[in-house]
C-alpha cells in the first residue's frame, strides 16, 4: 500500500502477570486517514492490543515483552498515555467510562485538559455538530443519559483533545442496532470531514466491515487474516465464521 503509515505495531507479545501469554506476535499498520478494524471474538486480544499501544497495560499487570510500536515512525512504547495524547493518539475505552456525576458538557470539557491552548469553545461546537443529541443533553448528568449517549460522550471527550488517531474499543457494545449504525455513521463522517484516523476494535464484524477500509482478524492473540474490508466481506471463511452466513 502506498498510503502513509501513521501507527505501526511490529510483532508484539503481551504477557499478563508474568506468565499468561496473550498476544503472540501481533503486527498491524494503520494508515493515516483510514478506518482500520481489529476484529475477533471474545478474548481474542483486541482490547489488549489497543491497551498495548496506549500504554495502559501496567495497571492490569500486563507488559509488552517483545516487538515495537511506532507512531509516525517514532517508538512510543515508553510514553505514558498522557504523553501519547499530546502526540495525537487517544483511546476511547470499552464500557464508555463517563464521569457519571458531571454533566455531559463538563465531561466533554475534561477532554480538553491535556491541551495547551486552542479554541475550546469552537471544539465544543464541533463536537455538538457531530453529536446533536449531546447538545440537547448538555446540562444532563452523564450518569442519567442512555448507553448510546454515554458512548457519544466518550468519543466526544476524546475529540476535545484534537486527536489525529483515535483508538476506539468496542463502540457497539451493549447498544441497539440503530444506535450502532448512528455511531458508526458519525465515525465515518469524522474520518471523512475532520480527517481523523481510527483503529477500532469490534466484535460486531458485520457493521465494522461496512464502515472500515481495512480489517485485521485476531484469534487467540494472533492475526489470522487481514485485507481490505470489501475483500474480507466476500471471503468465505469470514462469512462463515464471523458474519454468520455460509
Ligand atoms: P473482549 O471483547 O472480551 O474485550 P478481546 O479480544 O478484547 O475481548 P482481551 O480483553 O484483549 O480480548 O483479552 C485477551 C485475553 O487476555 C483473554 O483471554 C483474557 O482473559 C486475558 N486477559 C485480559 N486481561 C487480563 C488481565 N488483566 N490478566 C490476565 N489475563 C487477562
Amino acid at each position: 500500500r502506498t498510503e502513509e503509515t501513521l501507527l505501526e505495531v511490529n510483532n508484539i507479545e503481551v504477557i499478563y502477570n508474568h506468565v499468561i501469554l496473550v498476544l503472540k506476535g501481533v503486527s498491524l499498520s494503520v494508515p493515516k486517514g483510514g478506518i482500520t478494524a481489529l476484529l475477533g471474538g471474545n478474548g481474542a486480544g483486541k482490547t489488549t492490543t489497543l491497551k498495548a499501544i496506549s500504554n495502559l497495560l501496567h495497571s492490569e499487570r500486563g507488559e509488552v515483552t517483545k516487538g515495537s510500536i511506532n507512531y509516525r515512525g517514532e517508538p512510543v512504547a515508553d510514553l505514558d498515555p498522557a504523553a501519547l495524547v499530546k502526540k495525537g493518539v487517544i483511546q476511547v475505552m470499552e464500557g464508555r467510562h463517563c464521569f457519571e456525576h458531571l454533566t455531559v458538557e463538563e465531561n466533554l470539557l475534561t477532554g480538553a485538559y491535556t491541551r495547551s491552548g486552542g479554541d475550546v469553545a469552537a471544539d465544543l461546537e464541533m463536537v455538538y455538530d457531530y453529536f446533536p443529541r449531546l447538545k440537547t443533553r448538555r446540562k444532563s448528568q452523564a450518569g442519567y443519559t442512555s448507553g448510546g449517549e454515554q458512548q457519544m460522550v466518550a468519543i466526544g471527550r476524546a475529540l476535545m483533545s484534537r486527536p489525529e488517531c483515535i483508538l476506539l474499543d468496542e463502540p457497539s457494545m451493549g447498544l441497539a442496532p440503530q444506535l450502532v449504525e448512528e455511531i458508526f455513521t458519525i465515525v465515518k463522517d469524522l474520518n471523512e470531514k475532520e480527517g481523523n484516523t481510527f483503529l477500532l476494535a469490534e466484535q460486531n464484524t458485520n457493521v465494522a466491515l461496512r464502515f472500515a477500509h481495512y480489517g485485521y482478524i485476531l484469534e487467540s492473540g494472533r492475526v489470522v487474516m487481514d485485507g481490505p474490508a470489501a475483500d474480507l466481506r466476500e471471503n468465505p471463511d469470514v462469512k462463515e465464521f464471523y458474519l454468520g452466513m455460509s
